[in-house]
């Protein structure tokens, strides 16, 4: 079978790994993508149609907001309603300031939940803060679930701010603000798990988060958090931004670490423009990871950026429909055609690089480019096996590729090839 160079298995940092439900992180684990739902919890139509579209478009966890007494009450039931659709995803309850009195209130909701999030900013102040932070922590523990210490440089635990900053000012050389202001969003994390382990929360159920707005930063951070400690990771760019800037900088920022073998699940925090499409944060997690090389998720779509020689938007329109086609394919073909996740269909503008990158692709098409002869080579595994031409070239070459899938993937056992090779190598 034609593939791309395989470079290896990057370096993995070592991390204990945590069940969340029925999935593992961190150890040996691939890296998780998981997502967060922006409708109210209350609301439990909503939220289980956005779960479900979430879990469906690849989220192998999904987070929603415990703001208030109905969304906590909401939980179990939007569990139950799930579970009714054979969605599995596991959910993750997000806290801040009054979980511990939303847990106590609706212990069900705790029951339902694969995993709490809490704030070490956000859950109280002055005495306080211990005595409530215990109470959620106490949850995790009776009911056996794990938790994620997730520290956001917009709640940074104020008291312990003023600290290391008062620390620092009697330095001989202080250090820089922000400096410091990175140090303290790490010892708030570190602090706050070694709070959890002595009331008697077991090491594998505790995974880390600090997260920053700016790329530098979120390196700088992720690579001192990942010294020193061996919780695993989740990882994120908080507050990424809209489109093709969140994008961008969320890549920017986690591919570096990822290279670095940091983070054992990761979410993409885009901001959705309005009416747009949650389930995006999900493609751009998985995109990322499998551009990568760490994961396979669906097939990959590689496509020339079109020129000159490219006269008419056809070849676009193929691209793009055969990356959307290919992707609808996927809840059927995963279960039924292993390893097709790992799968590279080339679509190409002309004949400057378009035969040569279709040879590289299990399957690749080459479009003639303006003033070329009106013929279109197809290569299978590097081989050129036919040219079409005509008015009906999209559909055949869409049914080329269902037919290599067939001959390709079928033959495989259940199973086999949807964990990529790589993903286990990464460990
Ligand atoms: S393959 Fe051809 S059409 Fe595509 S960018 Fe290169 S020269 Fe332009």
């Amino acid at each position: 079978m034609k593939c791309y160079p395989d470079y290896g298995p990057l370096p993995r940092r070592r991390s204990v790994q945590a069940r969340v439900g029925h999935v593992a992180i961190g150890g040996d684990a691939p890296i998780v993508v998981q997502s967060m739902t922006n409708t109210d919890t209350a609301d439990v139509a909503a939220t289980v149609q956005q779960v479900a579209e979430l879990a469906r478009a690849g989220s192998e966890i999904v987070r929603v907001t415990v703001n208030t007494a109905e969304a906590a009450a909401a939980v179990p039931v939007i569990r139950e309603r799930l579970d009714a659709m054979g969605i599995s995803a596991p959910l993750v309850g997000d806290f801040h300031f009054n979980g511990h009195r939303l847990l106590t209130r609706h212990p069900a909701c705790a029951e339902a939940l694969a995993k709490l999030r809490i704030n070490p900013g956000n859950v109280g102040r002055g005495s306080r803060r211990d005595e409530q932070f215990a109470t959620m922590v106490e949850f995790a523990c009776r009911y056996g679930k794990p938790v994620r210490i997730g520290v956001n440089w917009g709640s940074l635990d104020p008291e312990l701010l003023a600290r290391m900053m008062d620390e620092n000012a009697r330095q001989r050389d202080p250090e820089d603000a922000a400096v410091v202001t990175r140090k303290a969003l790490v010892v708030s994390a570190l602090d706050s798990a070694r709070q959890a382990e002595a009331l008697g929360l077991p090491r594998e159920r505790i995974m880390l988060s600090c997260k920053v707005s700016g790329v530098q930063d979120l390196i700088a951070v992720y690579r001192d958090l990942a010294a020193r400690c061996d919780h695993a990771l989740h990882l994120g760019l908080t507050e990424a931004g809209m489109g093709s800037k969140g994008i961008v900088a969320s890549t920017a920022a986690m591919s570096v670490l990822l290279q670095e073998g940091i983070g054992d699940t990761i979410r993409v925090s885009l901001t959705p423009e309005p009416g747009g499409d949650r389930t995006r944060e999900v493609i751009v997690a998985q995109e990322m990871l499998q551009t990568m090389g760490l994961r396979s998720f669906a097939p990959l779509v590689i496509a020339c950026p079109g020129c000159g020689r490219t006269t008419s938007t056809y070849f676009q329109e193929l691209a793009d429909r055969i990356q959307s086609w290919l992707r609808a394919q996927m809840p059927q073909w995963r279960g039924r055609y292993a390893g097709v996740e790992g799968m590279h269909v080339a679509v190409m503008g002309c004949v400057v690089n378009g035969p040569g990158e279709s040879k590289h692709a299990n399957v690749g098409i080459s479009l003639p480019g303006s003033g070329e002869n009106p013929v279109a080579p197809v290569f299978v595994d590097g081989v050129k096996t036919v040219t079409l031409k005509g008015g009906n070239i999209a559909a055949e070459f869409q049914k080329i590729v269902e037919q290599y899938v067939v001959d390709t993937y079928s033959s495989k056992v259940a199973g086999e090839g949807t964990q990529p090779a790589k993903d286990a190598a990464h460990a």
